[in-house]
């Protein structure tokens, strides 16, 4: 999609990732840009942090394994890793906090989701736990709104912000759209990109194939805030582009999410910003430029059960549907969802 709308992208140098105990105030941390190899020294390459790569790439081989030959059916991740026993100590924490990061859930909604899934969305999206990430991860140059912008310039026109939409019917020509003012319009076709949960409750009269297919998905609200507060974080050459803040409690691990926004290829250098994804750490008011909530899915037993069957809701129109939720949650997910429903439409 960027080839054909002529985006042009760049190595992302900087895509590396740190794990640091609140607690010990301890952590590995994968710092592989210039400044924190300088910082780190030889600390970097101690056999114990080498030796925790090591098991995570080779637990992951093996559950990769059990995945193919079918043994993984209706396991939990947290059983999957149980019996492997590579995913102990620093190997287990990296790959739980790198799965919060890939999908915007817990630790504990992890555990108790089907391994299966997740094995195989790292299957999909396979360059994310892999060294490879080192040289395979690219961005936008100048920002993601740029390819935002060049798919909404062909239509730019016909984009109405802010509709206020209270039901959707289907009618003998197409479908009706009903505003919350009473008023109605009528179109060939009515594609749904919104999450599937929103999509029904706008629903006039859903069939049983909408009621069962998006009705199986349960949506969350997670605290995003971007702050400059680093009193919670490892010297700052130690922050990756993600840095994992997590506890251990009585076996239970939590993390945040932290995305050191410096990181992104156009920040200046000086640049304080973190981008935290469910902090658990506290954070000084006057450091905080947003706070706020971000609804994501969670990818349960019931939810990813329906996702083989969801393109069935796009065979008959005049109602379509698509989001990440078709695919493994990610935007690469969505677009491709958006692009089978584009086809199905001509
Ligand atoms: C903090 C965070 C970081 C993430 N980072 C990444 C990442 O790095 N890479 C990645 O691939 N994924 C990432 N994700 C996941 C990614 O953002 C989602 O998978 C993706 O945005 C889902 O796209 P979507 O089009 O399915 O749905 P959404 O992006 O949720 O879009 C649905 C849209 O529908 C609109 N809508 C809802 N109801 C109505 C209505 N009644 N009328 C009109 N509009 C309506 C909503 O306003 C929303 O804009 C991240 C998620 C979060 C929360």
């Amino acid at each position: 999609m960027l080839a054909e709308l002529d985006i042009p992208t760049e190595l992302c140098r900087n895509s590396y990732l740190s794990f640091h105990n609140l607690d010990t105030q301890e952590g590995l941390y994968l710092t592989l840009s210039a400044r924190g190899a300088m910082f780190q020294g030889v600390e970097l390459f101690r056999p114990a942090n080498l030796k925790s790569l090591a098991k995570t790439f080779i637990g992951l081989q093996r559950a990769q394994h059990r995945l193919a030959s079918g043994s993984l059916k209706g396991v939990t991740l947290g059983r999957c890793l149980s019996e492997l026993p590579e995913f102990s100590g620093d190997a287990k924490i990296i790959l739980l906090s790198a799965l919060c990061l890939l999908s915007s859930m817990q630790v504990h909604e992890l555990l108790a989701s089907p391994a299966e899934f997740f094995l195989a969305k790292l299957r999909t999206h396979h360059d994310v736990i892999s060294p490879k990430a080192v040289y395979s991860v690219r961005c936008v140059r100048d920002g993601t709104r740029r390819y935002v912008n060049a798919l909404a310039a062909r239509y730019r026109g016909n984009i109405r912000f802010h509709a206020r939409i209270r039901a959707v019917e289907r009618v003998a020509k197409g479908a009706r759209v009903v505003m919350e003012d009473g008023s109605r319009e009528e179109f060939a076709a009515a594609v749904f990109a919104c999450n599937p949960d929103q999509a029904l409750a706008l629903l006039a009269a859903p069939t049983p194939l909408e009621i069962e297919l998006l009705g199986a998905w349960r949506y969350k609200d997670g605290r995003v805030v971007v702050h400059r507060d680093h009193g919670s974080f490892p010297p700052r050459a130690l922050i990756e582009a993600y840095t994992f803040l997590y506890t251990l409690h009585d076996g239970t691990m939590d993390t945040s999410v932290n995305g050191a926004l410096w990181h992104e290829p156009q920040a200046p250098k000086d640049c304080a910003y973190i981008s935290a994804q469910r902090p658990n750490y506290p954070i000084r008011p006057d450091l905080i430029e947003l706070d706020t909530t971000l609804r994501t899915p969670l990818f349960d037993f019931k939810s990813v059960a329906t996702t083989p069957r969801l393109p069935e809701l796009n065979r008959r129109g005049p109602l379509f549907y698509c989001g990440s939720y078709f695919g493994y949650g990610l935007h690469e997910d969505a677009v491709s969802s958006a692009k089978a429903v584009a086809e199905r439409l001509g």
